[in-house]
C-alpha cells in the first residue's frame, strides 16, 4: 500500500522511473511523449546532463547555507545572469523555491513598498478573473479560478477582478483588436475608480494566460495601457511569468514581446526545468532603493531562500536559454508546433481557436465550432482527455474553467525546446487520437 498523499484519492497513478530527452518512462516500461513539461516546466527536457552535472558539482562543494547568514556563488551567478537578459529597470533578484512562493514575496514586497514611501492605505490587489497565480492563501486570493478559489474564499484576503484580454470569445463583432486590447485594458482604470485608486498597491497579470485558459496571450496594445493606467495611478505592475517566462513564449521573459516591462516579475517553472525546485521574484531599482532607504529589511523570507544547489541548476538553465540558443528555438519550433496545430485541427469541428506563442500553444475543445458553444461541464471534457491522452503515451495539461459563464475546456501544450520535427508530429498524431478516443 503507498503512503503518498496523492492528487487523486481514488486513483494510482503509474510511477514514473526515468527521463530521456522528451519522454518519461514508467515503471512497466510504457513511454510518454511529454508534451506539457508536467505545466510548462521541462523546457530542456528530462535528461540534460548540463545540469545534472552542474548539480552533482555543487552538492558536493555546498548544498546549503541559509541566507540570514550568507550569499553563495551560484545564487550571485544565477541573479547576474537574470538581471543581465530582464526587462528594462529590474535590478534585483529575490530567489525562492517555487511559483506559488515568487507570488506571495511579489504581494508583500509590494504592499511594504507601499508602506517605505508612506501611503499606507493601499491594501488591495487588482487582478483578472482569467488567472492562476498559486495555491498559497495570498496567491489565491489574486488568482481568478473560481473552482480553485471556492472553498477558501472566507478565509482569504479579498481580492478584485477585472475580464481577462480573451479575444475568442470577448472581442465584439467588427471590433479591431487593437481597439479590443484597449477596451479590456480600460477596465482596469475602472476598477480603480471603482474601489478609489489611492486604495489600490498592484495589479496582477499573467502576460500569456497558462493554467486557466490555456495559452491566451493578450492584443497588440493590452499591456502598453496597461502600463499607462498603472504609472497613472501610483499602483505597481506585477507582472506572473511564472508559466509563460523563461523562454516558453519564444522570448526570455514573456512581456518583452508587449513591449513593457513591469515593476516586478515572477518566475519558476521552466528556471529549474523540472531538476530543481526553484522560483524567483524580481524587482525594479526603485522599489529596491524604497527598502533600502527605508527598513533596510523585507518582512518575508523562507529557510530554502536562494538555494546553492537550485541556483547551479537553473544557472545553467539560464545560461542554455540564452546563450545556448534555447530560446530562439522554442520560437523556431514554436512556429512548427502551430503550423501543424492547424494542419491537423484548423477544420476540426470540436476546435474553436488554436492560439498562443513559441512553445506554449493551446487549444479550446468546443462543441460548436460557429456558435462557439462550449461542451456541457458535466461530461468532464478535460479529464477525459487528460487519461486517454495518457494511456496512449501522451502528457498534455487539458483544463476547465468558466469566465463570466463562458468559456469551456482547452489543451495546454507545453513542450520541450529540444522536441524534434518528428516528435512534434508524435504529439500531434497522438493528441489527434485522444481527441477522437474522446469526441469520437
Ligand atoms: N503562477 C502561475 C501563472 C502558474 O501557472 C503557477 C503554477 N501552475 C503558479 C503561479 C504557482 O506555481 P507553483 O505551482 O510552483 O507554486
Amino acid at each position: 500500500m503507498s503512503h503518498i498523499f496523492p492528487r487523486h484519492t481514488k486513483s494510482q497513478p503509474p510511477t514514473a522511473v526515468r527521463g530521456d530527452g522528451v519522454y518519461l518512462i514508467d515503471s512497466e516500461g510504457k513511454n510518454y511523449l511529454d508534451a506539457s513539461g508536467g505545466a510548462a516546466v521541462s523546457c530542456l527536457g528530462h535528461s540534460d546532463q548540463d545540469v545534472i552535472e552542474a548539480i552533482k558539482k555543487q552538492a558536493e562543494t555546498l548544498a546549503f547555507a541559509h541566507t540570514g547568514f550568507f550569499t553563495s556563488e551560484p545564487a550571485e551567478r544565477l541573479a547576474n545572469r537574470l538581471i543581465s537578459n530582464a526587462p528594462e529597470g529590474i535590478e534585483r533578484v529575490y530567489l525562492v523555491s517555487g511559483g506559488s512562493e515568487a507570488v506571495e514575496s511579489a504581494l508583500k514586497l509590494a504592499r511594504q513598498f507601499m508602506l517605505e514611501t508612506d501611503q499606507p492605505k493601499r491594501n488591495k490587489f487588482i487582478a483578472r478573473r482569467q488567472s492562476y497565480h498559486g495555491n498559497t492563501l495570498g496567491a489565491l486570493a489574486t488568482g481568478g479560478n473560481m473552482w480553485r478559489r471556492e472553498p477558501f474564499a472566507p478565509v482569504m484576503v479579498e481580492g478584485h477582478h477585472i475580464s481577462p484580454c480573451y479575444e475568442y470569445r470577448n472581442r465584439a463583432e467588427g471590433e479591431s483588436l487593437e481597439d479590443y486590447g484597449l477596451r479590456a485594458a480600460n477596465e482596469l482604470e475602472t476598477k480603480l475608480l471603482e474601489v478609489g485608486p489611492e486604495t489600490v498597491i498592484a495589479f496582477i497579470a499573467e502576460p500569456v494566460v497558462g493554467a486557466t485558459a490555456g495559452a491566451v496571450p493578450a492584443a497588440p496594445g493590452y499591456f502598453k495601457r496597461i502600463r499607462e493606467i498603472c504609472d497613472q495611478y501610483g499602483i505597481l505592475l506585477i507582472l506572473d511569468e511564472v508559466m509563460c517566462g523563461m523562454g516558453r513564449t519564444g522570448s526570455l521573459f514573456a512581456c518583452e514581446q508587449d513591449g513593457i516591462a513591469p515593476d516586478i516579475v515572477c518566475i519558476a517553472k521552466g528556471l529549474g526545468a523540472g531538476y530543481q525546485p526553484i522560483g524567483a521574484m524580481l524587482c525594479s531599482g526603485r522599489i529596491y532603493e524604497a527598502i533600502e532607504q527605508g527598513s533596510g529589511f523585507f518582512q518575508h523570507g523562507h529557510t530554502y531562500l536562494g538555494h546553492p544547489i537550485a541556483a547551479a541548476a537553473a544557472d545553467v538553465v539560464v545560461q542554455k536559454l540564452t546563450e545556448g540558443g534555447l530560446v530562439k528555438r522554442s520560437a523556431e519550433m514554436g512556429e512548427k508546433l502551430d503550423q501543424a496545430l492547424h494542419a491537423e485541427f484548423g477544420q476540426h469541428p470540436h476546435i474553436g481557436d488554436i492560439r498562443g506563442r513559441g512553445m506554449f500553444r493551446g487549444l479550446e475543445l468546443v462543441k460548436d465550432r460557429a456558435s462557439k458553444t462550449p461542451f456541457d461541464p458535466a461530461m468532464g471534457i478535460a479529464g477525459k482527455l487528460k487519461k486517454v491522452a495518457q494511456a496512449n503515451g501522451l502528457i498534455c495539461y487539458p483544463g476547465s474553467g468558466t469566465i463570466d459563464g463562458k468559456q469551456g475546456d482547452h489543451v495546454l501544450l507545453a513542450p520541450p525546446f529540444i522536441i524534434s520535427d518528428s516528435q512534434i508530429d508524435e504529439l500531434v498524431g497522438k493528441l489527434s487520437l485522444s481527441l477522437k478516443d474522446v469526441l469520437g
